[in-house]
This record gives C-alpha cells, structure tokens and sequence, in this order.
C-alpha cells in the first residue's frame, strides 16, 4: 500500500498518509481536500541512494575493464617477437 506525502495547498500544513483503494486524501488539520502530493519520501531517497551506488559500480567495472585492456596490450607490445 502506498505511503504519499501531501502539503495541503489551504493551511500549508504537511503529512504523510496510507492510501487505501478510491480513499480521497483530506488534510487532518484543516479537512481540506486541496493537497498537492509531495515526492519527498523516505523509500524515493533509498532508491536514489541505490541507483547510484549502482551507477558507481558501474563506473568502477568500466574502469578496471579498461585497466585489463591497457595490461593485455602492453603484453602484446612486450612480447612481440615478430
Ligand atoms: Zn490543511
């Protein structure tokens, strides 16, 4: 079940509510439907978080492929008997 942060456009007040099904979110404090959903939810920012620390492992796979492929030339170059 979803977990949406809401700011309510009427008293500014913010927080955070379980929707359920067809339930229309209304502000507890000012019973104002006139909410805007926020983005700001924990589990959003650990989603961030891991997108990056994947896109870090990424970065360090390619660099030690590159490292593998420099090496393996400069054996070529050191052995060519040719
Ligand atoms: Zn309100």
């Amino acid at each position: 079940m979803p977990i949406y942060e809401y700011s309510c456009r009427a008293c500014e007040h913010a927080f955070e509510l379980l929707i359920r099904g067809e339930t229309t979110p209304a502000c507890p404090a000012c019973d104002s439907e006139d909410l805007e959903r926020l983005l700001s939810l924990p589990r959003v920012h650990s989603e961030g978080r891991k997108a990056r620390s994947l896109n870090a492992a990424k970065k360090r796979d390619a660099a030690q492929g590159s490292e593998r492929v420099r090496t393996q030339r400069e054996y070529e170059l050191n052995h060519d008997d040719h």
